[in-house]
């Protein structure tokens, strides 16, 4: 699985400013030693001449081995005479030497021909901000996901506690992360608000980002609202919007959060009905948070939207009572 070029590019931009920021650092650290410890200056050119000396001896060719093995003395001893010179002048000894962000791959980005762990981590923290949930993944995961949350008394309602219930779903979710490029179906989470339909939305997002995939997150309000806004042309950057509204169609997961509470027109149905559908087209999955019934989204929307839900989504309701309540009013004991 691959990230966009496009976050590659932007990284590899990264890399060339770090590189570019850190010949401007050393040039401005060698310039004020050279200023206050001239003598310093006078070594490092010694050496300078040395390493020159070096490479041409090297290239020579015939019998070099004792010549080399003179100079390369010369030039320990005066390495150890321009360190004990930084020293004296309260600098450190690699004041006049290249400094890395990452000293494993000296801020190219990469060990040998593989990348480099600083690589592996901008591209995950940037498809963290592609996902439009860079905050909440910060705390947000299957390790912070607090099933004690969930009452474990017995709901009349369903014949199993919330508890239990709730295991059986975060289950369900480990499973379609683990088989994401298996699996066909997508996910319909659904329940009363305050269930941790959007917490669990987000462990997901952040597995799958992590694996490489790309993830977009929105509310249906915000998404309708792009749409309409792109339809009328009402938008400053055309283009920066309609590079938005092409994600919601090929990003490899799309989490719709919230959708029923928007305001729905005709349009806005047909739209919906135009992601979802493209999406199931092209393979790509979609997990859908609603406060909406099966019928009740019928109602909303159209037969249409209903069907294509039933048939490819795995619907998953949550039931209990609020846990933003319940965590709020334990914080407060
Ligand atoms: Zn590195």
């Amino acid at each position: 699985m691959a990230y966009d070029a496009e976050l590659y590019r932007e990284i590899e931009a990264e890399y060339e400013d770090i590189r570019r920021q850190n010949e401007v650092d050393l040039a401005e650290r060698r310039e004020r030693v050279f200023k206050n410890v001239p003598e310093a200056f006078d070594v490092d050119n010694e050496i300078k001449m040395l390493g020159l000396k070096l490479y041409k001896i090297a290239l020579s060719g015939g019998n070099v081995q004792q010549q080399v093995k003179n100079l390369r003395t010369q030039q320990k001893q005066l390495l150890s005479k321009r360190d004990a010179l930084l020293v004296e002048n309260g600098y450190a000894t690699d004041e006049l030497s290249e400094r890395f962000l990452c000293a494993k791959c000296r801020d190219t980005g990469a060990v040998g021909t593989e990348l480099c762990d600083c690589y592996k981590r901008k591209l995950v923290l940037k498809a963290y901000e592609r996902s439009n949930l860079s905050s909440q993944l910060k705390n947000q995961s299957f390790k912070t996901f607090d099933l004690s949350l969930y009452s474990d008394e017995q709901s009349i309602d369903f014949g199993i506690s919330p508890r239990e219930h709730m295991k059986g779903i975060l289950n369900t979710c480990l499973g379609f992360v683990n088989n994401f490029g298996k699996t066909d179906k997508s996910l319909l989470f659904w329940g009363a608000p305050g269930l941790g339909k959007t917490f669990l939305s987000t462990c997901i997002a952040k597995e799958l980002i992590k694996k490489g995939y790309s993830v977009i997150y929105e509310t249906a309000y915000q998404t309708f609202s792009m749409l309409e806004e792109l339809k009328f042309k009402r938008t400053d950057d055309y283009d920066k919007l309609k590079f938005k509204v092409d994600k919601l169609y090929t990003c490899d997961l799309l989490i719709l959060d919230d959708l029923g509470s928007e305001f729905s027109t005709q349009y806005t149905n047909a739209a919906l009905f135009d992601i979802l559908n493209s999406r199931l087209i092209s393979g790509k999955k979609t997990v859908i948070n609603t406060n909406l019934s099966v019928a009740e989204f019928e109602y909303k929307y159209s037969e249409r939207v209903a069907s294509r839900i039933i048939g490819h989504f795995l619907m998953l309701h949550f039931i209990g009572s609020d846990i933003r309540l319940e965590k709020s009013v334990n914080d407060l004991k």
